[in-house]
């Protein structure tokens, strides 16, 4: 281990409240980075320069910009024009700082910055996903072949058990990375085609098919597996209370196409918008599925499929 890495675990046996507050610190100022990214990236704008501004225009001050806190301080309010911010900005950066405290006590320091880099990609296209219905290629390409680089450059993110040659460990930690890339695109490619057909409208985008392959590279089939069924169980149990509210405020929650709920007599059923109504983003769901997985679920479901799997060939 390096002398760095051993600090690290040093800070965190002799002063785990110290450690913990600046690994929260550090995730919330890349949270507040994240911010940034999730507003500009998708209108095609730097997300270095220029540097912070309001909706007004005026540039924002070092310290109306401290994550979680200025927000508090000024009462979601901006300082130059009183104009209201999102209360998404400081919730963005409080759990960007809880994801890296979670995440620095999870995994051994070299892997803590890799899974840190991918829960902050994972966080910023969630909400490119929820604001667009589109993630761009940057993130889920981009982040296939990262994935597949840092599976190469540090094999211990996909090996139980190392033989310590490096060479050998980092060709076995790019096939577990491409393994887990192709097992996760092919399995939600196959959902898709037989949601398609049994619902005959397109369920999901080619962007959550992309987005599994970065999955797989990180996280391994197994990780995969898990996304995407956990993300969809996850999924239900945020939309069905916001279902149920949009019922209640008597809002249309199916794309209106034919014959789709009761009470809609506005007279455009026949038309073919299957952009109108309500939309669901698929990626929100797959990133949670993949966070509850690295960070809780990873060695029961494991010891599960690898016991399922060893069925399957002795049957
Ligand atoms: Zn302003």
């Amino acid at each position: 281990m390096s002398a760095l890495a051993e600090a690290v675990v040093f800070m965190r046996e002799v002063h785990p409240l110290v450690y913990s507050f600046s690994v929260f610190v550090f995730g919330a100022c890349i949270g507040s980075f994240l911010n940034v990214v999730i507003y500009r990236v998708p209108a095609g704008r730097s997300v270095v320069f220029p540097g912070s501004h309001c909706a007004c225009g005026a540039p924002v001050r070092w310290f109306d910009n401290i994550p979680v806190l200025s927000w508090v301080l000024l009462r979601g309010r901006a300082r130059c024009c009183g104009c209201t911010i999102s209360v998404r900005y400081p919730l963005v950066e409080a759990f960007t700082g809880l994801l890296f405290v979670v995440v620095w006590w999870r995994f051994d320091p070299l892997a803590a910055t890799v899974f840190s880099l991918y829960g902050s990609g994972l966080v910023a296209l969630s909400f490119i996903d929820l604001d667009t219905m589109e993630i761009p290629d940057r993130f889920t390409i981009g982040g296939f072949l990262i994935g597949a680089g840092l599976s190469m450059a540090v094999p211990s993110l996909h090996l139980a058990d190392p033989s310590g040659i490096y060479a050998a460990d980092a060709l076995r930690g790019l096939f577990a990375a491409l393994q887990g890339a192709f097992i996760g695109s092919g399995l939600i490619l196959w959902v898709a085609l037989v949601a398609e057909v049994v619902l005959r409208k397109e369920a999901m985008g080619f962007g959550d098919v992309k987005l599994m392959g970065a999955i797989g590279a990180f996280c391994g089939w197994e990780g995969a597996v898990f996304s995407l069924f956990g993300g969809a169980i996850l999924g239900t149990a945020f939309i069905v209370p916001l279902a149920v509210r949009k019922f209640f405020q008597g809002e249309n929650l199916l794309p209106k196409r034919g014959a789709t709920a009761a009470g809609e007599g506005d007279g455009d059923e026949v038309k073919d918008d299957g952009e109108e109504g309500w939309r669901i983003p698929f990626g929100p769901s797959l990133a949670g599925g993949s966070l509850l997985y690295l960070l809780w679920i990873q060695e029961p479901f494991d010891a599960y499929v690898h016991a399922f799997a060893q069925l399957l060939a002795d049957f």
